[in-house]
């Protein structure tokens, strides 16, 4: 019998499996993009190195002024954090209530259940469609009078497809205002169908709406962890309650404006990626028809009860994955190379 004075409800959270980092494999397990820092990057950092034995600007001043100038909305509406992923949490930390509730579609971003039991709030997942995506109505179905919060991940990770206006529309119009509406774009910069909506631009005024946006995938800049949330004045006062002081240090308040005002190489470098997820993902459905569509910068095999033999079959020949057991395989897109390869893997794991 243990003593220790720790939560029981931890034990029950399946712990964040990152993508592996394995020396001389190819990295296709963590989405990020194949290419550097974008240019300016490096030497924003070596320029802020100078100032690291100060705290950095703890109200993030400059980046979210920028943000603010690029989004059309006011500063006092975003909020910073330590990747998206910390900001999530604080979300529901600051939303938590005895009893409440967070409804997501399931499966996608593996950290929403470990924030939510970490925040408090009792998980409701529900089933994605056939085709991979959310089921609106059956999210719309499960709130109820707990329900603190709705997320949408959008594109979805690990599946990759986008939600429709409508869709949100609906997902808005359905619940209460006393119920967030979070829509996670930490990929909406690799959103090509130019009729998918963009979070910020077309709910920003909806009162309860939260967008997440990182630093982390198409702005190139995982390692420093850098994520923002856009929400009305009072609700990202709440989350800015709940972050611990000086999230975003010094180096990555730097290098996000470094990369902010390099906007041009980074849509050249998405470019890049969004055409390469067009050919990878027509020759991997040669092989695997039920390939979903993706608007993001990876895509899904659902192989099922094979999902982890694939990984391995792709470890083996240096390359790195991400499988989800039982259920499918995420692979990020890289350089043209990579992606042959990957596309090899699949054929001779078929064969
Ligand atoms: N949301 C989604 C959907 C993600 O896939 C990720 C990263 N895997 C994040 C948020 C978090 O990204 P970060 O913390 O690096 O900003």
């Amino acid at each position: 019998m243990t003593t220790e004075p720790i939560r029981d409800d931890l034990a029950a959270i399946p712990r964040y499996v990152p993508g592996k980092a394995l020396p001389q494999a190819l990295k296709l397990s963590s989405n990020e993009v194949p290419y550097g820092p974008l240019p300016g990057v490096a030497d924003a950092i070596a320029a802020a190195a100078a100032d690291v034995h100060r705290y950095p600007d703890m109200g993030v001043a400059r980046l979210r002024d920028e943000l603010a100038a690029r989004l059309g909305v006011d500063a006092g509406r975003i909020a910073t954090g330590t990747g998206s992923v910390a900001l999530i949490g604080h979300l529901l930390q600051a939303v938590s209530s005895p009893g409440g509730e967070v409804v997501y579609s399931w499966r996608s971003f593996e950290a929403y259940p470990i924030a939510a039991t970490v925040a408090g709030l009792r998980s409701v997942q529900v089933p994605n469609t056939p085709e991979h995506g959310h089921d609106v109505d059956a999210m719309i179905a499960a709130v109820g009078p707990n329900t603190r919060a709705v997320i949408l991940c959008s594109p979805n990770n690990p599946t990759g497809p986008a939600l429709t206006a409508d869709e949100i529309d609906r997902v808005f119009d359905a619940v209460p205002e006393s119920v967030l509406v979070v829509i996670d774009e930490a990929y909406r910069e690799f959103v090509t169908d130019p009729s998918l909506p963009d979070g910020v631009e077309r709910y920003g005024d909806r009162p309860n709406a939260v967008v997440f946006r990182t630093f982390s995938k198409a702005w190139g800049l995982a390692g420093l962890r850098i994520g923002y949330m856009v929400a009305r004045p009072e609700v990202a006062d709440a989350v800015r309650r709940c972050v611990i002081p000086f999230a975003v240090n010094g180096p990555g308040q730097a290098a996000a404006l470094a990369a902010l005002a390099a906007e041009d190489e980074m849509r050249r470098r998405v470019a890049l990626v969004t055409s390469e997820r067009k050919r990878v993902v027509e020759a991997a459905r040669d092989v695997l028809p039920e390939v979903p569509q993706t608007q993001a910068n990876f895509f899904w095999l659902p192989l099922g009860a094979r999902a982890v033999e694939f990984a391995s079959h792709c470890e083996k020949l240096g390359i790195l994955v991400r499988p989800f057991a039982g259920d499918g395989v995420r692979v990020t897109i890289g350089l043209p190379e990579e992606n042959d390869a990957v596309l090899e893997a699949l054929r001779s794991f078929a064969a």
